[in-house]
This record gives structure tokens, sequence and C-alpha cells, in this order.
């Protein structure tokens, strides 16, 4: 069966500084992937590779077998690959209805109407925001804004979603809610690439660890095999 995605020998030079080097992976239909590592390994600007924000210096990326590396990131995003930002990225005039609007307009539901608007509440009820569908987004909190980013993100219906640290900052109430609302989107057979640094989240989430160091991959596989092969551990002691 085709990959939903595949990153083939994918390289980003920044000048001299090679940020992803040759990096190849394959994200199956209905997984969910952790992309793990130091910081400055590599993995936002992989993420940034896939989404079209940047474009690989060289190598490929394919989305369900059609290649959509060197695509616009509207383009790609209209493919079907969402993401939500490691600094959350909302429109802060809008309130958190319109926003997750948005996001539907550009995905299934093409006009500004009654459909976008159902698809947007009840995606706000599923991440806990039914109650602040009115109050605008510049009034809430970081954690709410992360909400309707992944609301936001879930209403285009992507054939993959990235995750990029999403659940970095949260309380230890709001992770456990958090890891539960990601697990949700996994059982229902979403695509997901999830960045991520939480251990407890990675080791319950992830079907499968993708680990980077130094722009490179240093090991790939099941979840336990990958956090506990030797330069996984010497990557992450920093030795
Ligand atoms: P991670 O997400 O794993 O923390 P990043 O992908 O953010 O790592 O960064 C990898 C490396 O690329 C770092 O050394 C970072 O400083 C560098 N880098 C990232 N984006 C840029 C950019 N736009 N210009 C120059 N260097 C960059």
């Amino acid at each position: 069966m085709t990959a939903a995605l595949t990153v083939n020998s994918a390289r980003k030079a920044f000048g001299g500084l090679i940020a992803v080097n040759d990096v190849s992976f394959e994200v199956r239909r209905g997984e969910l992937l952790g992309l793990i590592g130091p910081n400055g390994s590599g993995k936002t600007t992989m993420l940034n590779l896939i989404s079209g924000a940047l474009k690989p210096t060289s190598g490929e990326i394919m989305l369900e077998g059609r290649r959509i590396s060197g695509l616009p990131a509207h383009a790609i995003a209209r493919q079907g690959v969402a993401r939500t930002f490691q600094l959350v990225r909302v429109l802060p005039s809008l309130d958190a209805e319109q926003n997750v609007m948005a996001g539907a307009v550009f995905g299934h539901v093409r006009s500004w109407g009654a459909d976008a608007r159902k698809t947007s509440r009840a995606l706000l009820d599923r991440v806990g925001l039914g109650a602040r569908a009115h109050m605008p987004v510049s009034a809430m909190t970081y954690i709410d804004q992360k909400r309707v980013e992944l609301a936001r993100a879930l209403a285009a219906n992507p054939r993959i979603l990235l995750l990029d640290e999403w659940l970095a900052g949260l309380n230890p109430s709001e992770l456990k809610i958090g890891i539960s609302l990601v697990d949700e989107l996994r059982r229902e057979g979403r695509t997901i690439i999830m960045v991520e640094h939480v251990m407890d989240a990675i080791r319950s989430l992830c079907d499968r660890c993708v680990v980077m160091s130094s722009g490179r991959t240093i090991a790939q596989g099941g979840v336990e095999e990958t956090l506990s092969d030797p330069e996984v551990v010497r990557a992450y002691l920093g030795d």
C-alpha cells in the first residue's frame, strides 16, 4: 500500500548549515509517527519542508505517492497537509468559531456559511472550547489558543496532520486531556506526525518514532526500541 507520506533523502541547507541532512522515512496511513530528537536537530525544519514553508535543497516528499515538494505551501495545504505551530498562529482579532471556520472553508466545506459554522462548533466542542466559541482568540490563554489551532487544522479534514510540540507548556492536568485528545484522533485513524519532547506522550501515543540528531536520522522504528538505542540515549544526554 502507498504510504501516506514518503520523505526521500530530504536535505535543507541554510548557507553552510545543513539543518536536515538526507532524511528518509515513511508515514503509514493511520499511523501516529513521533519525530523526536534534541533541540536544533532539524525537526521543525523537517515539518517546514513537508508543509512547504521551506523548499528542500534536494530530495523529495510525496503525499500518497504524489510529489508535493516544490509546490507552494498553500497548494500543499490544499492537497491535505495541515499543521499546528510551535508558536501558535491564530487570527487574533477573530473569535474561536471564525478561526476554525477559516480552516473548514479552506478544507472540504467550501463556503463561509452554515456548514462551516456547524463543523467549527463540533470541533470546538471536541477540543473543549464549546463554551468559548465567541471569545476573541486574542483574549484566550495560550493553551486555549493551541486548542483553537488544532480545531482549525482538523477543520480542513487533512490527509496528514503535523503537530509541532502541541503538548508543550501544558500543566499536568491539561497534559492528560491533551494526550487523550490526540489519542482519540489516532484511534479514529488519522495520520499524524508529532514533534514532541514530552516522553509520556511519546510513549503512550506513538506507533513508531523517527529520531533526529544534528540533521540526520539516527534511529527509527518501534518506540521502546528506538528510545533504548544507545545512540539515541547519547544524543539526548548530549554526550
Ligand atoms: P528542532 O526543531 O529540532 O529544534 P530546527 O529545525 O528548528 O530544530 O533547527 C535545526 C537547525 O537549523 C538549527 O541549528 C537552527 O538554528 C537552524 N535553522 C532553523 N531554521 C533556520 C533558518 N531559517 N535559517 C538559518 N538556520 C536555521
